[in-house]
């Protein structure tokens, strides 16, 4: 599948193949990094992710945790992990694929919002979901 997305401006583009992972993650650094009740980010090879245009900046709040957003309008676009080398986590909400990326797993599900109730039967991990991620 070929994977096209943009940020909220439509000035940081991106393409990207072979997802390996849709993750909802729970935790509350993801929900304020993305302002969303929960946080959805389909993992790719950082080789198969390609930043076409834009003016990509980055945030290192946590050490080991850079975050990419847009420099114009400040969408949340990667997220790249040490502990994760070598993969990176797109914004769900940016792709224009993003109907047909089903959750393949959550985590941090203990973190969840009590109001929030998804009916999906996908692994729900109450912590981090690190041993079972790409
Ligand atoms: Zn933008
Ligand atoms: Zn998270």
């Amino acid at each position: 599948m070929e994977i096209t997305g943009q940020c909220y401006c439509g000035k940081t583009r991106i393409s990207a193949k072979n997802p390996l992972s849709v993750v909802l993650c729970h935790c509350g650094d993801c929900r304020r990094a993305s302002g969303a009740p929960v946080a959805a980010f389909v993992a790719f090879d950082e080789a198969d992710l390609t930043v076409n245009s834009g003016n990509l900046q980055n945030v290192e709040v946590n050490t080991g945790v850079l975050r990419e957003f847009c420099g114009y309008c400040g969408s949340p676009i990667t997220g790249r992990y040490d502990y994760l080398h070598g993969t990176v986590y797109v914004s769900l909400g940016l792709l224009d694929q993003a109907d047909a990326l089903e959750p393949t797993l959550h985590a941090h599900h203990d973190n969840r919002l009590q109001w929030l109730h998804l009916s999906d039967d996908v692994e729900r991990h109450g912590t981090s979901a690190r041993d079972a991620l790409p």
